[in-house]
């Protein structure tokens, strides 16, 4: 194992330069601060996106409003918009604090898109944009509609026949294969999901349940969307969403910090230089916290401080970000095994846009073990009566990390915010969870409770 050669260096050479490599091996939790972490006056001037393509993304989704009401009724009384509500949940931070038996000062939110409308998850942000900015550009391109029309009339038959004629093809570990697979059968395309080893018998009984081509692979996450590619590429009426490389899934997960800004003006909850916000995001391939981070950056600059949360056995934008070598490495590379209970962050190998993009924005990345994903599940439960996938319980504990961890501190002194954090406000992101049908979330939360009870 240690002479095996990744990325041009062997295993004993990596760990040497980077000793954190050798926790990362054997699935102990780590936290993580990035060294290369500067301020956001420094940081953006190498991103080649800004706000005003974030904005062009929040505009198509306004366009899109009235068409996206037609067709899912539920989004009527957010007037055809996808957002969540943010909650305090004072119960589950002192749950936490108990639990970890760790003081823990500020305020606790949770960012509901378990909740989203359409998908359930975070991938209604991203998967959802993304099939609409294709659906509006077909449609632009082939005469039907302006960008001054009242988009509803998509819904129509005859556009539905229109679009028919094309199939949408995405690569998944089971939630962005939902977002992209319901929006796009609804709006009539034809659609294949390319399914990876991890995604679980449910999603794949509801997305065929929709008409959706569900292909599955024996294959992790990176092969499904190779595959994927490699079929979509070979047929010109076929397009193909691209979770590794997406700009535009990127933008629509983006969008969600200018409405985030909006809620948190309506609790009054400040956000600047004496009320920092930290922020703790589950990550998978990089694009949903990718984009949230980069989001949210752009609004609060050096006031928000983002962390992303990794299961121990797929650490992947860690050891991406850390060797810089992003998408040329993989957890399997160092013997690590990409088997986790978190299957919406069962990746491997980690999105290079992302990793490159957030090369001076991201604050830093954990990770946690699975056994603590469900203690948190049933804790949830039952302080706060929500109900989460085991992924989205990655960030929960963010909290008590940046307390308990001496990089963590290192990096609250040296941004000068210890004295601070009576002040501060966390948000753990909960990306998924309320499409979970009741007999596996039963079984996620009797394991939660049978952990914690041994
Ligand atoms: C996809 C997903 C994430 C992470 O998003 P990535 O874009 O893969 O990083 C987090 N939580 C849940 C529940 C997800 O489905």
């Amino acid at each position: 194992m240690k002479n095996r050669i990744v990325a041009g260096k062997t295993i004993a050479q990596w760990t040497k330069e980077f000793p954190i490599i050798e926790d990362l091996m054997s699935t102990k939790e780590v936290f993580w601060t990035n060294p290369k972490y500067s301020s956001f006056e420094e940081a953006i001037k190498k991103v080649a996106l800004n706000e005003c393509h974030v904005k062009d993304a929040e505009e198509r989704l306004l366009r899109f409003a009235p068409f996206i009401a037609k067709l899912f009724p539920e989004t009527v009384k957010l007037n055809g918009l996808i957002e969540s509500p943010i909650v305090k949940i004072s119960n589950m931070k002192n749950e936490l604090s108990k639990m970890f038996n760790q003081k823990l000062p500020g305020q606790m939110l949770l960012k509901c898109d378990s909740h989203l409308a359409i998908a359930g998850s975070i991938k209604a942000r991203g998967g959802i944009y993304e099939v609409l900015k294709h659906t509006e550009d077909l449609a632009l391109e082939h005469g039907l509609i302006t960008v001054n029309d009242d988009y509803s009339k998509l819904t129509d038959e005859k556009y539905r026949k229109f679009f028919n004629q094309f199939t949408i093809q995405v690569g998944s570990t089971g939630n962005l294969g939902l977002s992209i697979g319901i929006m796009s059968a609804k709006i009539g395309y034809k659609v294949v999901v390319h399914m990876s080893s991890d995604a679980k018998q449910w999603k794949k009984n509801l997305l065929r349940s929709k008409g959706v081509t569900v292909i599955e692979y024996a294959f992790d996450y990176s092969k499904a969307v190779e595959e994927g590619r490699k079929i979509s590429d070979a047929d010109p009426m076929s397009y193909f969403v691209d979770d590794e490389n997406s700009t535009n899934l990127f933008l629509g997960y983006a969008v969600a910090a200018s409405r985030l800004k909006k809620q948190l003006d309506e609790m009054n909850i400040v956000v600047d230089k004496e009320h920092p916000l930290f922020v703790y995001l589950p990550c998978g391939v990089g694009g949903g916290p990718g984009g949230v981070t980069f989001g949210l950056k752009l609004i609060f600059k050096d006031d928000v401080h983002c962390f992303f949360a990794e299961p121990t056995h797929s650490p992947c934008m860690l050891l991406g970000m850390l060797t810089n070598k992003h998408d040329e490495v993989s957890v399997q590379d160092f013997g690590i095994d990409n088997i986790t209970a978190a299957d919406g962050l069962a990746v491997g190998k980690p999105s290079g846009f992302v990793g490159k993009t957030l090369e001076n924005l991201l604050s830093g990345v954990y990770t946690v073990q699975d056994d603590k994903l469900y203690m948190l599940l049933s804790t949830m439960a039952d302080s706060e009566n929500i109900y989460l996938e085991p992924s989205a319980l990655a960030g929960v504990p963010g909290i008590v990390n940046l307390f308990k961890n001496e990089p963590a501190t290192e990096y609250l002194k040296k941004h000068n915010l210890s004295d601070k954090m009576n002040n501060a406000t966390h948000i753990a992101w909960a990306t998924g969870g309320s499409l979970v049908p009741k007999d596996v979330m039963d079984e996620y939360y009797n394991k939660g409770v049978y952990l914690r009870n041994c």
